[in-house]
């Protein structure tokens, strides 16, 4: 059985801080008009910074050492097709994301189930629950609003709003990914 870790993946607050340009403008540049992708109207530094570089590095960096499964528990999940989600993490410069999304990619959207401050925990144990190998680590990347319901999760790194996936929330995943691999 595969070892792995899998990650699971917010996004605004963690990698969108939503200065430059937000997923509304994401979603407007893949929308087909008449079949075809609105290039045109798309601004050219969308992509660059849609997510932040500080970032985008750090989650390279943690790629680089653990080779994760990537599953989306952002809000975002509902907004793109798998595809769609796809071309957003290539666009953006981390192609690694798409290369490694999970088979089941995203989490169920349980907004209208479940209250909605625990949504995101109970989405992400139920993910766990249904697919997970239990030899595997794992960790829930989120913000602290966000991700409100993760709180005091072993498995949590909840980063700071308007700050995102900072280097000090790497070195904790590290040593999430570490100590939940040996
Ligand atoms: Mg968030």
């Amino acid at each position: 059985m595969s070892k792995r870790p899998v990650v699971f993946l917010d996004i605004d607050d963690v990698l969108c801080l939503n200065t430059a340009y937000t997923g509304y403008d994401a979603e407007a540049a893949l929308r087909p008009v008449g079949g075809q992708p609105t290039r045109r109207s798309t601004p050219p530094d969308l992509w660059d910074r849609l997510f932040a570089l500080r970032p985008r590095t750090n989650l390279r960096a943690l790629h680089e050492e653990f080779n994760p499964w990537y599953v989306v528990s952002s809000s975002w999940r509902t907004s793109f097709s798998r595809g769609g989600m796809e071309t957003v993490f290539r666009e953006t410069g981390i192609a690694f994301v798409a290369e490694h999304l999970h088979e089941i990619w995203r989490t169920a959207d349980h907004k209208f189930c479940f209250n909605v401050a625990g949504a995101r925990r109970n989405e992400i144990l139920e993910w766990i629950a249904r697919w997970h190998d239990e030899k595997s680590p794992w960790i829930a990347l989120d913000d602290f609003e966000s991700g409100e319901s993760l709180v005091g999760h072993s498995n949590a790194v909840l980063c700071e709003p308007g700050v995102g996936f900072a280097t000090d929330k790497l070195e904790q995943a590290r040593d999430l990914l570490r100590m939940s691999g040996e």
